[in-house]
């Protein structure tokens, strides 16, 4: 029932002018190119069964933080110098940013008036197709695209919900060229077979767009945080997966020739 309530929260929530943050990172290391800033936004409607990010998928709570892009952008040009010597930038990560998008197509806008490298992390599920998009679009040098599991039955299980927005968006994307880099998890169970890795190197093979693939293997990191919020973690003793399942998950992929980052 909690779940339910806070999906009809994020899903309808009006954009009041400042986002609502979880966290931010000064100079995050794993969130695209170089060193970034990155901010980790509330809310999320996937229910993944792995998701390390458990705290954010309410778009309210006691301790997200209210801020304007004028306060962020004050944080990012603190660093601009570290970012930009290393081929960095900024993240909009989560959660799901796209479930505040007008605050990250804002957030970009002004990163790019002082032509600062941007990338929007995000797991596709775009509910509106408008000018905000857009412009969000528009103003995104790198989206990073979780690609779940193609599979639609496995997805829903994985995922807890149907993969149809997810691939959609991955096809807007490809019409509108943008530079687009997959994140494939792989999940002992769910993802880590061949059929999984076939099927996501059919769907993105013709996409010109996505050059690369970073291939995360599953880790228990975010475990804890499932308890804190009152919920059970249900991959409790799995494993991440051996280097061999994944450098065979690699070779799959190189085969409809991406690049793979691992
Ligand atoms: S999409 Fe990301 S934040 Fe949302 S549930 Fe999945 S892993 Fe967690």
């Amino acid at each position: 029932m909690r779940s339910k309530v806070a999906v009809s929260q994020a899903g309808s929530r009006h954009y009041q002018g400042k986002g609502i943050v979880h966290s931010i990172e000064s100079c995050g290391t794993v969130d695209g190119p170089g060193l970034r800033f990155v901010l980790f936004m509330q809310g999320c409607l996937m229910r993944c069964l792995y998701c390390h990010n458990r705290d954010t998928w309410d778009m309210h709570t006691d301790k997200a933080l209210e801020l304007s892009v004028e306060e962020v952008m004050k944080q990012v040009l603190s660093y601009r110098h570290y970012l930009k010597a290393t081929g960095g930038g900024v993240t909009a990560t989560g959660g799901e940013p796209l479930l505040q998008y007008e605050f990250i197509r804002n957030w970009f806008k002004a990163c790019r008036t002082h032509d600062i490298h941007t990338c929007l992390d995000t797991n596709g599920y775009a509910l509106h197709y408008d000018n905000i998009l857009e412009e969000l679009l528009d103003n995104t040098d790198l989206v990073m695209l979780d690609l779940k599991q193609i599979d639609p039955e496995i997805h829903k299980t994985l995922v807890g919900i149907a993969n149809t927005k997810t691939l959609n968006f991955a096809r807007y994307l490809a019409e509108r060229n943008q530079a687009v880099r997959v994140r494939f998890v792989i999940v002992p169970g769910y993802t880590d077979d061949e059929r999984s890795a076939h099927l996501l190197g059919e769907f993105i093979g013709d996409m010109g767009n996505i050059d690369t693939v970073e291939l995360l293997p599953y880790h228990e990191l975010g475990a804890h945080k499932w308890a804190l919020c009152g919920d059970t973690y249900k991959l409790e003793g799995i494993h991440p997966p051996a280097r061999e399942t994944v450098l065979g998950i690699k070779e799959i992929l190189e085969g409809y020739g991406k690049k793979i980052i691992y």
